[in-house]
């Protein structure tokens, strides 16, 4: 008797999946727990396996068909059984919304199923390009091309932050040979003058509040804290340096080729480097990634002297504690130089043009850490555009309209913190095809430029300026020059972290946005002041909020305030990524006890089930 091979419900919320690739022909003998075919759900790539053993005797459905659970797909038969022309399996007349997405014939399918070969190409390399295929009348592509054909290089990495260094080790991960061409030091803003030592600055502030807030109430026997800015700098420039040699070894290791100087563009596809005595020297690549990065914004009527009118860099690696610091922006950037400058002794106002502190955070999450801040003794003026910042005899004088009214603030130091700007100026730019509109470079989704063969990552595409969006977009690019179909950039899902405390974590739409595009959803809030961990830290300020879609059920977005919020963040945002829904959120079990399980909390509470409210 031929053995019917059924659409087998391969996740508990599964109703059909769409046959991605048979990875048996006819006539192939199945072996118990081999894989038979893969099958794609709107939310991921399965492997169905082998049940029953014996000859695979047809293939009912081809790849690309969209199958019902429970609809006949194939049948089996024993190795010497005659099966009958007419067989007709059962279920065969179940209403079943077959879709084939490519006309293949079964034959073709399983033809083409046996010579993808398996050992030859990973499984999910192939369902990835099934995938692109589907995706790719989507995708926005400019034309790809090649920069030098006959280069010396594969890939020639302009930049080594962390869009440029990740793209290079990922280059040569994948064969290429690359070299990736640094004027300054390995790891770029991110290592040396962003992420990384504004981090360890701000583990100095954390503990200095911990010590001053709750350092009694922990019976640690310290209340006061006695900040040394010189060590505390001095901490943060070592891990810095450390971080960037490391680099230098990575290179070393996945034979990476470093070479120093600063690029630039010339016409008829030349890419020169010059080093740092002046010697310039063609480098040809068959693909040039460049990336560039970005540097400090400054509006007009900021006028930045390095001194009293400051940057990020000089906010690094001060020579002394100023009393007075007036903080222009209050991104990430301003909000944790405020807290640090603020936690080690400086009296601190905050300016900022929107009517919230975090303007792209969700408006409650900015509340809870406008209330915080100002708790703290840092001064916060929203609603306010700057005119100037200058350096009046040693003094910075600020001045900005609020309220309808002109006004002006001094400081000791003003930190402009107004975002950054692409660094495609100096370039050369002009002399390629490349499309620059107001320091961006335009890129389609696999990161090609306008020029045939060149490539921009990172933040000198245009925001989000964040390192491991830079990072992503370098493996994208990579990938996708190596042709192994990579996913898109996810732009709706990018983690955005704060590191000041109280920490803001956040992925996904806002209330306010949700709002805004009409979309119909349900909130779910958990405040750290009942959960018994927040407790034990002596962190109990801060929320979680979470976001789902009221009629789907699927999580939006999601918003943390508090102790660990970025750390915190990322469950939600691969939950995010995963399409989960609200109730695959609350049947997950989260351990007792963790500041994660007010995320556990904050779902119930969406459904008005909240435990510990
Ligand atoms: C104070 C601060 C804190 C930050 N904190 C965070 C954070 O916590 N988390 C986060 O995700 N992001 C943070 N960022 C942002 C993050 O640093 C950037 O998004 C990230 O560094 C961008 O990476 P990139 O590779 O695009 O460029 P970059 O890191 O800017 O690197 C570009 C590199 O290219 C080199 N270069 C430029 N032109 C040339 C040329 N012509 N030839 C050769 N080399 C060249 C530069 O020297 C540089 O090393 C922070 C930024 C700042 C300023």
């Amino acid at each position: 008797m031929p053995i019917d091979v059924f659409m087998t419900q391969l996740s508990p919320t599964m109703t059909e999946g769409r046959i991605a690739r048979w990875l048996k022909k006819e006539g192939d003998e199945l072996v118990s727990g081999e894989v038979l075919a893969e099958v794609e759900t709107d939310k991921a790539t399965m492997e169905m396996e082998v049940v029953d053993e014996g000859v695979l005797h047809k293939i009912l459905s081809p790849e690309g068909s969209i199958i019902t659970v429970g609809a006949p797909i194939a049948v089996i038969r024993e190795d010497d059984e005659e099966v009958a022309d007419d067989y007709v399996p059962a279920g065969s007349g179940m209403d079943n919304p077959v879709e084939i997405i490519e006309d293949v014939s079964s034959e073709e399918a399983a033809a083409l199923g046996a010579e993808s070969a398996p050992d030859a190409q990973p499984a999910s390399v192939a369902a990835h390009a099934a995938h692109d295929e589907e995706e790719a009348d989507e995708l926005n592509l400019k034309s790809a091309g090649i920069f030098n054909a006959d280069g010396e290089y594969d890939i020639v990495v302009v930049g080594a932050g962390p869009g440029g260094y990740v793209a290079a080790i990922r280059a040569a991960q994948l064969g290429f040979k690359v070299a990736c061409i640094e004027s300054t030091h390995l790891g770029g803003i991110c290592l040396n003058w962003g992420c990384i030592p504004t981090k360890a600055l701000l583990r100095t502030a954390e503990v200095i509040n911990i010590i001053k807030h709750s350092g009694d109430e922990l019976g640690i026997g310290v209340s006061e804290a006695n900040p040394d800015l010189e060590k505390a700098v001095a901490r943060s420039r070592g891990i810095s340096a450390k971080l960037n040699n490391g680099i230098g070894f990575l290179f070393k290791k996945n034979k990476v080729e470093h070479i120093e100087g600063y690029a630039t563009f010339e016409t008829g596809n030349k890419l020169m480097v010059k080093d740092a005595e002046g010697n310039a020297k063609q480098v040809t690549a068959k693909h040039v990634i460049v990336a560039t990065g970005a540097r400090a914004r400054a509006f007009p009527g900021m006028d930045v002297d390095n001194e009293v009118v400051i940057t990020y860099k000089q906010a690094l690696a001060p020579k002394s504690l100023p009393k007075k610091l007036v903080v222009i922006g209050s991104g990430a950037i301003g909000m944790e130089f405020a807290y640090f400058y603020n936690a080690m002794g400086s009296e601190v106002t905050v300016i900022e043009a929107a009517d919230q502190i975090l303007p792209l955070e969700d408006h409650e999450i900015s509340k809870v850490v406008a209330r915080s801040f100002k708790k703290q003794k840092i001064k916060i003026i929203t609603g306010a555009m700057v005119s100037s910042a200058k350096n009046v005899d040693g003094t910075a004088i600020v001045e900005y309209e609020a309220k309808g009214k002109q006004q002006s603030i001094e400081g000791d130091v003003c930190l402009v913190a107004v975002g950054v700007i692409g660094n495609t100026d100096a370039i050369g730019a002009e002399n390629t095809s490349m499309s620059v509109d107001r320091n961006t470079i335009a890129v389609d989704d696999w990161y090609r430029t306008d020029h045939p063969g060149v490539y921009a990552i990172g933040d000198v595409v245009g925001a989000p300026a964040l390192a491991h969006v830079a990072s992503h977009e370098g493996i994208v690019c990579v990938e996708a020059i190596a042709e192994k179909h990579p996913h898109p950039v996810d732009y709706g899902n990018v983690p955005g972290c704060t590191y000041c405390q109280p920490q803001v974590g956040s992925c996904g739409k806002t209330e306010n946005q949700c709002k805004e595009e009409g979309i119909p959803y349900k909130v779910g809030r958990m405040s750290y002041g009942t959960n018994g961990k927040a407790m034990g830290l002596a962190e109990t300020e801060g929320m979680v909020k979470t976001i789902f879609h009221a009629e789907t059920g699927e999580i939006l977005g999601a918003h943390i305030v508090g102790a660990e919020a970025t750390e915190m963040i990322v469950s939600l945002g691969v939950a995010k990524t995963l399409e989960s829904t609200e109730a695959e959120l609350a049947h997950h079990m989260f351990p007792h006890p963790t500041l994660s399980e007010m995320i556990h909390e904050s779902v119930l509470d969406s459904d008005d089930r909240a435990i510990h409210i």
